[in-house]
């Protein structure tokens, strides 16, 4: 069976690239968080996932500091 291609690999998200088992877990330990070591269960492939920004979501606006609007989105977070 020839390796998913890319785009395999986006569609499916996140299945082995080599085998296409969704049986794939994370590796701890990864210091960039725009890569991810994966590794498959069922066939032993490892390899690794990486991501690319694609928007960002303020959460702030120019009247209120970080920390209160933080605050009031992580409280929005658990109690709604
Ligand atoms: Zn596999």
């Amino acid at each position: 069976m020839k390796n998913m291609t890319k785009r395999e690999y986006c569609f499916t998200g996140g299945n082995c690239p080599v085998c296409r088992s969704d049986d794939v877990d994370y590796i701890e330990n990864t210091t960039n968080f725009l890569e991810q070591g994966r590794v498959c269960i069922t066939c032993k492939a490892v390899w690794e996932e990486h991501y690319k920004i694609s928007h960002y979501k303020l959460i702030t606006d120019k009247d209120s500091s970080f920390h209160s609007n933080l605050q009031e989105y992580q409280r929005k977070e658990i109690y709604e």
